[in-house]
């Protein structure tokens, strides 16, 4: 039995989903048009986008949108977040969830692929995040703002020198917006992923031995789930967080609890 469209949780919300048709970024997309909100689906590639929207749950009034853009390309993310404001009449929600991983040992990596991570996984969240604020400060909108950190926010892997540092400044973007929007009514809040099962992670996912070694370092033993990101991001982005702003989740099987540590081996 579906549920009437007033009681779904985000009816009548709009929100701008950056990378928002692969990976988390789709269940994230999907999660929110169940609850009943339209969903401005970003991603770079347009006819990817266009594929992708008729899989959403429709909802009542107006149809959701493909806004194609680079995220670290300052021109196409602003056009691409202008049109959400234009064709919804305004936005709710930004959820900046694009993001990119390149690995490469600290001492070969080139500038090239730092500067990449650096200019997706920051400067597009700061694009994004500064779009919005330019209207919600204008409107007077009190929005909220959900960011896809990472556990490596917090947790250092060797060869993911760009990943961590990009990650290590989106948890400070988090706390920084969160402080300095906080008496509009503005609140921006973080969840940090552990090992999900994403296209991002196709390497090891598919391979038994490797999924077999990376579940063996999660105290819950397994990877996560994208709905499972999902879910706390809109509970972070609902009235049912009202309270909460500058706060990264983690997510993440209990990955950040030093897992080793469940073995009593300093003893
Ligand atoms: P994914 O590669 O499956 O999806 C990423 C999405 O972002 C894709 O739709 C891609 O097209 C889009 N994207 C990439 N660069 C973009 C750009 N420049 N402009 C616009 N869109 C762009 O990855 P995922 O695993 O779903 O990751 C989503 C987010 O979650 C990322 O920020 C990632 O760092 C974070 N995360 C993922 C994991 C994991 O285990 N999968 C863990 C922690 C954090």
């Amino acid at each position: 039995m579906s549920s009437s469209c007033s009681t779904k949780r985000f009816a009548g919300k709009k929100v701008f989903v950056s990378g928002g048709s692969q990976g988390i970024g789709e269940a994230i997309s999907l999660a929110f048009a169940r609850e009943g909100a339209r969903v401005a689906v970003n991603g770079r590639n347009k006819e990817k986008l266009e594929k992708f929207l008729p899989s959403l749950p429709v909802v009542p009034k107006g149809a959701h949108l493909a806004c194609p853009a680079d995220v670290s390309d300052e021109k196409a993310i602003s056009q691409a977040v202008q049109q959400a404001f234009h064709e919804f009449g305004g936005l709710d929600i930004l959820v900046c969830n694009a993001g990119i991983l390149l690995e490469a040992p600290s001492e070969d990596i080139p500038l090239e692929d730092f500067m990449k991570v650096m200019n997706v996984n920051v400067t597009g969240v700061m694009l994004c995040v500064r779009e919005v604020l330019r209207h919600w400060v204008k409107d007077g909108t009190k929005g909220s703002i959900v960011i896809n950190s990472s556990v490596h926010q917090l947790i250092p892997k060797p060869a993911f020198l760009g990943y961590s540092a990009s990650k290590g400044a989106v948890g400070n973007m988090v706390r920084t917006w969160a402080l300095e929007y906080a008496s509009r009514g503005i609140r921006v809040n973080g969840v940090a992923p552990g090992a999900i099962l994403t296209p991002m992670n196709d390497g090891w996912a598919n391979d038994p031995e490797k999924y077999k070694a990376v579940s063996s370092h999660i105290p819950m033993g397994r990877p996560g789930e994208s709905d499972e990101i999902a879910e706390p991001v809109l509970f972070l982005a609902s009235d049912q967080a009202s309270y909460i702003t500058g706060q990264t989740l983690y997510i993440d099987g209990g990955l950040t609890l030093y897992a080793d540590f469940a073995k009593n081996w300093s003893t």
